[in-house]
């Protein structure tokens, strides 16, 4: 999940009348809004072949920009500037990642200015998430997790593992576990993220008593593209990741190139590794 770079399309100084504005006259008189977007899209293979169907139309892309600029009404630049990155990103699978600025050069602040602008950088993600059930019906608690991650918003899945029965983890006396890895495409941020699949979580009736006790439904994110981060609440990859053959055998099976962006290795060679130890 390094981090790739991307070719860019741009667009630069696309006018737009609209009608977004904190003051109601700026929703009733409307003035001029100034579009910059960079498209970060791979463009070889419609450079190696002429054929526009395997890049981005910047002419489709302006359309959509005014259709969805002239449609909706926000109050906040910032407001306008989330929903149009995400409207765009969806709308056009080849397009990885945004740059997106909206100008509104006529700003009603009562001093003279050239411009002001909010700017934001948008992008898909490629999550791995671990899944884990050891009460009840598991193969259900996995298949209404599955089902409940691939509705979540701006989300994709890409592939889910088999499940897996393993043997209980951490000392304490339980039911064997069935356990899955998925992958899914996100716009989520992390927390975002964690938030949603503690409501998953939640509805699956999990409550969190013992640790490393028994559980309908454990969900945790393993790999969040090539980011490192540490907080209270997440810490990414995820801390046991690379000691885990529960977590590792199925993630082994849909992405065992996957590197570890902190230990240097992939899946298939943590796995390795854990099978070593185990033995
Ligand atoms: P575990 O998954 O280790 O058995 P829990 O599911 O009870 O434990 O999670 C406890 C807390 O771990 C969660 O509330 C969450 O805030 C935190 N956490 C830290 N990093 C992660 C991660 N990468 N994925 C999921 N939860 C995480
Ligand atoms: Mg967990």
């Amino acid at each position: 999940m390094s981090k790739k770079v991307y070719d860019e399309i741009s667009i630069k100084g696309l006018e737009i009348f609209a009608y977004h504005g904190v003051f109601p006259e700026e929703n009733k008189l409307g003035q001029k809004f100034i579009i910059n977007a960079t498209l970060y899209v791979e463009t070889r293979g419609a450079g190696l072949t002429d054929n526009l169907e395997l890049s981005v139309d910047y002419g489709t892309v302006c359309h959509q920009i005014k259709n969805f600029l002239t449609t909706n009404t926000y109050k906040l630049l910032e407001r306008c500037a989330e929903e149009l990155a995400t409207h765009i990103l969806i709308s056009n699978p080849l397009v990885h990642e945004i740059d997106l600025e909206i100008e509104k050069p006529c700003a009603p602040i009562g001093l003279s200015l050239d411009t002001v602008s909010v700017k934001i950088h948008r992008a898909w993600h490629d999550v791995a998430i671990a899944l884990g059930s050891n009460m009840g019906d598991t193969k259900r608690y996995l298949d209404d997790a599955v089902k409940k991650i691939g509705e979540l918003k701006n989300t994709t899945v890409i592939k889910v593992a088999d499940y897996i029965s393993t043997k209980p983890y951490g000392g304490v006396e339980q039911d064997d576990f069935l356990n899955s890895a998925m992958l899914i495409r996100t716009l989520y941020t992390p927390n975002e993220l964690l938030d949603e699949l503690h409501r998953i979580e939640n509805e699956a009736g999990r409550e969190r008593t013992i640790h490393w006790g028994p559980r309908t439904l454990d969900l945790d994110i393993l790999l969040y593209d090539d980011l490192v981060m540490e907080t209270s609440e997440l810490t990414i990859p995820h801390v046991e990741m690379h000691l885990r053959d529960f977590v590792l055998k199925p993630l082994a099976q849909i992405a065992p190139w996957l590197r570890h962006p902190v230990y240097g290795e992939t899946v298939d060679q943590m796995l390795k590794k854990t099978v070593t130890y185990n033995v």
